[in-house]
């Protein structure tokens, strides 16, 4: 369902298929050419921010277990020419902090964003072009997808037709 293309509902009732959308996420990812190309996971703690950010980086082809960077906060896998960088401000006490960790310096071309508690760095982080807000229901986990770019527009249009 959508309202004209720039939001799109769906409940999750399964880990699996959480991972399976991030996993579509990023197999209709624009490309980052110009600018880092960022994604804004919110939800609550066990809303399946972590397992959607699995489910993508496994389609960029990381292999291995992807753990969440609770307490190094950020984590950057190379995929080819890209570079996934996965954070995770949980533990993010102010979002001056973000400085220290020296993401700054990724946040060009070439580089995706995935971002857990973004609202811990607001000011800090660069905008998102999509922001996936994933909640805790009872029997499944409604995801919400709402476009925040033209680039996020045009990957959600992707999404849609897939
Ligand atoms: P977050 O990063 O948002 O804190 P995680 O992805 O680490 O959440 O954990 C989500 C937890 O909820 C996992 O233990 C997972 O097995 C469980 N779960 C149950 N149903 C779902 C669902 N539909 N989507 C995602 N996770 C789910
Ligand atoms: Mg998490």
């Amino acid at each position: 369902m959508s309202d004209g293309g720039k939001t799109l509902r769906w409940q999750s009732d399964s880990p699996e298929e959480t991972e399976s959308f991030g996993a579509q996420l990023a197999a209709v990812k624009p490309a980052a050419d110009e600018a880092a190309v960022v994604i804004y996971l919110r939800g609550d703690l066990g809303a399946g921010k972590t397992t959607l950010a699995r489910g993508f980086l496994g389609a960029c082809g990381i292999r291995g277990t992807v753990h969440s960077p609770t307490y190094t906060l950020v984590e950057s896998y190379e995929a080819g020419a890209d570079t996934i960088v996965h954070l995770d401000l949980y533990r993010l006490r102010d979002a001056s902090e973000l400085e220290a960790l020296g993401v700054r310096d990724l946040a060009r071309a070439h580089h995706y964003w995935l971002v857990e508690w973004p609202e811990r760095g607001t000011g800090r982080l660069p905008p998102a072009d999509l922001i996936v807000s994933l909640e805790v229901g009872r029997d499944s986990h409604p995801i919400t997808t709402s476009a925040a770019t033209s680039v996020g527009a045009g990957w959600l249009a992707r999404l849609q037709q897939a």
